[in-house]
């Protein structure tokens, strides 16, 4: 018997699983892809989940493995002006770019060194009941065998489209707090900054989302965009000739000159943390996308899909120690996520709303690459939600406005 089964192998689950073997529980993990996959992304990795993630070995791993180090980012506006933002020297663990085939596949290895049991090609199709709390799963095994696989708490880390979320009844696809976002990946394209700065663009077209080129370690480069989902239904825009728009764009053009694309375009949702979805209840829990918990301005997920994770892993110890797996328990488990995460979601949240009017990013993006102590402001920001709140004070404005 299981204590433990985590449906979902991402980061999420690979590390949820491991911290949960770490300390001693006896876990299942499955997951119905067969590592290394790829996962749709922009391959850019946080120092949140590089934090939480060194407990796991997996830090020192990325540094040594097929992974660019990134010192900042670049921002430019509608109309083209930029400002190159480094990161704060003062950082323990800079960014890295590292595709999720092989950054993914460091942390399922993790999982798997820390003694989880792992079924891959395996797909959970339902759960199981014992009164209103979940017992188990049904999962396909490779040979197209269902099996009834049973534990007192199940962890749905399957994703933006968790058939654990479903199994739930949960709603998956808000369409106000959902984005709707395509990648790509290119050789030999030209003009990245010397520090291999992330760059995000805000273009006319594609605001209040943006247009991205992210510099790869092998040389090439994960191009993409993404844009909320209400507004590309409203536009009725195809997102696969928008993104051929940009590149032949001629801001980004000759950059692309001599480029080529390498493999297809794919598609992928991101569910925001602007409205996080119930994460616990009699028997379960659900982290990372399967909670809905990405920062709604950046897109990122990876972190919080680790820091949910950690969290999942202690509350799991905490239900296992007192024989409770109820809601009473596993409530904990929300309270703890959305009180370490609700800051930053409000104001990224906020900061997605400023960033749909084209003459506020500007006149900020303006005014910024011409005041060192704007810049300077701005580059603390990503360290410091207090920092980043100012962002959304019309005092800052003024700030901005008088610099
Ligand atoms: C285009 C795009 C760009 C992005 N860029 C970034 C970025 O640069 N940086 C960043 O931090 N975040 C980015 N994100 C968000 C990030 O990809 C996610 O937040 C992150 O992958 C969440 O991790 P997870 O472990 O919760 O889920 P996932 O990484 O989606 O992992 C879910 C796992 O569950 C498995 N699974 C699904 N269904 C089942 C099932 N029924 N049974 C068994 N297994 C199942 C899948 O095979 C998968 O391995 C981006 C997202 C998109 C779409």
């Amino acid at each position: 018997m299981y204590d433990v089964i985590v449906v979902g192998a991402g980061p999420g689950g690979s590390s949820a699983a491991a911290f949960m073997a770490q300390s001693g529980q006896h876990v299942l993990l499955v997951d119905k892809e067969y590592f290394p996959r790829d996962k749709v992304c922009g391959d850019a990795v946080g120092g949140k989940s590089l934090d939480i993630l060194s407990r796991l070995g997996v830090t020192k791993k990325l540094m040594k493995a097929d992974a660019l180090q990134t010192w900042g980012i670049t921002f430019s506006a509608p109309s083209g002006d930029q400002i190159s933002i480094p990161f704060s020297p003062e950082w323990d663990t800079p960014a890295f770019v590292c595709k999720r085939q092989s950054f993914d596949d460091l942390v399922f290895r993790a999982a798997e060194d820390a003694g989880v049991e792992i079924w891959q090609g395996s797909e959970a199709r339902g759960l199981l009941w014992t009164g209103d709390a979940v017992a188990g799963v049904t999962v396909a095994r490779p040979d197209g065998k269902q099996v009834d696989v049973r534990a007192p708490l199940v962890v749905g880390a399957d994703g933006a489209y968790s058939a654990v979320a479903r199994g739930l009844g949960i709603d998956q696809l808000d369409k106000k707090h959902y984005v709707g976002a395509i990648r790509a990946y290119y050789e030999g394209v030209t003009g990245f900054n010397e520090g291999n700065y992330l760059e995000i663009h805000f273009v006319d077209t594609v605001i209040p989302g943006y247009f991205w080129i992210f510099p790869l370690p092998d040389g090439g480069a994960n191009v993409g965009l993404g844009m909320p989902s209400s507004v590309l239904k409203k536009r009725n825009i195809r997102m696969r000739e928008l993104l051929d728009q940009l590149v032949a764009d001629r801001r980004f053009a000759p950059r692309f000159e001599g480029a080529r694309r390498v493999g297809k375009i794919r598609g992928w949702g991101l569910p925001l943390g602007s409205r996080p979805r119930k994460m616990a209840g009699n028997g379960w829990m659900l982290v990372g996308d399967a909670a809905s918990l990405i920062d709604p301005f950046s897109g990122e997920g990876i972190g919080n899909a680790v820091l949910s994770a950690s969290s999942a892993a202690d509350w799991a110890s905490t239900a296992r120690r007192t024989g409770d797996y109820s809601l009473s328990v596993l409530s904990g488990y929300q309270k703890e996520v959305l009180g370490l995460l609700r800051d930053e979601l409000r104001v990224s949240h906020l900061m997605q709303k400023i960033a749909r009017r084209k003459r506020l990013l500007n006149m900020v993006i303006r005014k910024a690459s011409r005041s060192k102590e704007l810049a300077d402001t701005i580059s603390c920001m990503f360290d410091d939600v207090g920092e980043r709140r100012k962002l959304t004070s019309p005092l800052f404005y003024l700030r901005v406005l008088a610099a």
